[in-house]
């Protein structure tokens, strides 16, 4: 046998080169060593198995913890022409029998396995009946109990080293914290593994963080870079991802929502489609997103800000998994930080473990107000260090600028004295600005010394200095006075002039990321008619075949035939994402449609 690593790679998998430390890790695996692979989500794991599972003598056996993922991974790898099969509880016995039997024969390069079921004697004696080439452990965090993915049946997986002598087992993740490292080392009784860490960074995704003004304008503007992109969009409550996706579908958007107040069926169906189809939006609660492997989602939205960095950078992270350019965009405005701590104080967790999550949202509140590059905190948040600016977010591409906000929020910290320390950022900026509303004749705070002493700044900028005073700690949100701002330790000094402030401008107009965005990057107008066709001829693949779309060919794929047109099967094979498999089923169709 003469195949090597990378004659798999180009002639299966139809890619022209290994990407960051792939070749290495698939070379330990080569060796018979054990490895722990660390990697962010989309930065290409499962190759780093299936191609050693492939090369070495026996079936490659996957241990992965969803079902949803592991129909994925088999239907994709299909479609490549290699033989894989999963046993898992969605089967019925007969399916099982025929899985097993196909293994026993020596068939299946790769099998998938939920933990669960090799816990079972049955499953380990058919294993030991047959030779395995490698034991992937998907989703290894899981076996960290530190972690918040811990899954009991992942404690077993220590024996596999004993019960399978000999077999090279590699543990892959993309969230380990060094403790979590360790444990997974110890736990799974990795044999003296490789250690890969790949950096964290995502560098296609380009980040921005903008004030909440008139969030369905905002988010309408944002879309315009993104028609017939698939996309998430989140939101805090279940109700406003039903609002927000209606009101979508009347602006002529595809969109669903997701939430766990829904029926299951109709809850599957939505998933499905976001997964099936080319360009839906879902809007979703955090309940969306374990288990979603869509490699094109082209954006991710937050409508309402997440709880903390740890899952700001989860959930931004199911967008281009692909590779290719995509968006995390953010608005987020005073009332977020107020129904946030409202529902920690609510909550009945521990006291320690509020203040934990109350310092983790401090964390996100500080990032969302600071200036300059924006990955290089995120990156240095999780342990990680960015050498240059990224060039990619919107602190980068549109910095903002700082003004001296010294006297602004004396006014606004007299603001909150004088009116007693009982009043939320509205109510505050309505008494600066001089409204003569109910509320404020009915406390008579019309008669004030500080009533209508900021009437020379718009509202917009009072909340950002409302903002600014609480992540630089000079005020406090109170949860047990319902989002009340109430004075620091701190706050005397403001007041005095004693602490000179220089705040963050909100920047106005676009958001800033257009520049690498989706859309611009890639279909040129003259282009769209093929562009059309080229997407057309894969739904049609895929409608046929039952698949996702991206199954048959990536986005990335699609864009490299637009740009080189290939008008022979060797040049279509030189196309990344097209191997001989692909070749053979859907050449001649794509060759047709890009010969015009
Ligand atoms: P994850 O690390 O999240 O498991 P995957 O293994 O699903 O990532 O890979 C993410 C995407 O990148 C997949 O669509 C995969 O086909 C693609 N990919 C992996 N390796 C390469 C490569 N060397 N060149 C081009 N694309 C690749
Ligand atoms: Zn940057």
């Amino acid at each position: 046998m003469n195949a090597t690593p990378k004659k798999l790679l180009t002639e299966v998998f139809g890619y022209p080169e290994f990407r960051g430390e792939q070749q290495a890790i698939i070379a330990a695996a080569l060796t018979g060593s054990d490895s722990l692979v660390l990697m962010p989500t989309g930065g290409g794991k499962s190759l780093c198995y299936q191609i050693p599972a492939m090369l070495r003598e026996g079936t490659g056996l996957v241990i992965s913890p969803l079902i949803a993922l592991m129909q994925d991974q088999v239907t994709a790898l299909g479609e490549l022409g290699i033989e894989a099969a999963f046993l898992n509880s969605s089967q019925s016995p007969d399916e099982r029998q025929s899985v097993m039997a196909r293994l026993r024969e020596g068939e299946l390069q790769l099998l998938y396995v939920a933990p669960e079921r090799l816990a079972t004697g049955h499953t380990r004696s058919l294993l030991s009946d047959v030779p395995l080439s490698i034991i992937a452990i998907d989703e290894a965090h899981c076996v960290s109990q530190w972690g918040h993915d811990f899954r009991h049946d992942y404690l077993t997986l220590g024996e596999l080293g004993s019960l399978f002598p000999g077999v090279p087992r590699m543990a892959v993740t993309a969230t380990a914290t060094d403790r979590t490292r360790k444990e997974i080392v110890a736990r799974l009784e990795l044999a003296d593994p490789d250690i890969f860490v790949a950096p964290f960074d995502r560098p296609n995704i380009a980040y921005a963080v903008q004030a909440k003004t008139d969030p369905k304008r905002q988010l309408l503007k944002f879309l315009q870079v993104h028609r017939n992109d698939a996309g998430i969009i989140y939101c805090l409550s279940r109700k406003k991802t039903e609002s927000i996706a209606t009101w979508l579908c009347q602006q002529g958007f595809d969109a669903l929502p997701y939430h766990a107040g829904l029926a299951t069926e109709v809850r599957q169906e939505n998933q499905r489609r976001f997964l099936a189809e080319d360009g839906l939006i879902i809007v979703a609660t955090i309940a969306f997103g374990m288990g979603i492997d869509k490699p094109d989602v082209r954006f991710v939205v937050h409508l309402d800000l997440p709880k903390s960095m740890e899952s700001y950078y989860q959930e931004t992270g199911r967008a281009g998994r692909d590779g290719e350019a995509a968006d995390a965009w953010m608005v987020y405005g005073m009332q977020d930080v107020v129904r946030l701590r409202q529902m920690l104080t609510e909550s009945d967790a521990g006291d320690d473990f509020k203040r934990h999550e109350g310092v983790k949202l401090d964390a996100l509140l500080g990032w969302c107000e600071g200036t300059g590059c924006r990955r290089r905190p995120l990156l240095e948040y999780f342990g990680d260090a960015l050498i240059e600016d990224c060039g990619n977010c919107d602190g980068c591409l549109a910095p903002a600028s700082t003004w001296d906000a010294t006297e602004a929020a004396r006014k606004l910290l007299s603001a909150v004295y004088r009116t007693e320390q009982r009043f939320g950022a509205a109510h505050l900026v309505d008494v600066l600005l001089g409204k003569e509303t109910d509320k404020i004749r009915q406390h008579g705070h019309d008669r004030l010394s500080v009533f209508g002493i900021g009437a020379g700044l718009p509202a917009s900028t009072w909340r950002s200095v409302a903002r600014q005073l609480i992540v630089a700690g000079h005020l406090r949100s109170d949860a047990e006075r319902f989002g009340a701002l109430v004075l620091t330790s701190t706050s005397r000094a403001v007041l005095r002039g004693d602490t000179p402030l220089r705040f963050r401008e909100d920047p106005k107009g676009p958001v800033a990321t257009a520049r690498r965005s989706a859309r611009e990057q890639v279909v040129a107008v003259e282009d769209q008619e093929l562009w059309d066709a080229l997407r057309a001829c894969r739904q049609s693949f895929a409608n046929e075949n039952d698949v996702p779309a991206y199954v048959i060919f990536h986005d990335k794929t699609l864009h490299e035939m637009l740009n080189h047109r290939p008008q022979t099967e060797a040049e279509l094979l030189d196309i990344s994402g097209v191997g001989q498999t692909k070749l053979d089923r859907y050449g001649e169709e794509f060759l047709s449609v890009l010969r015009g």
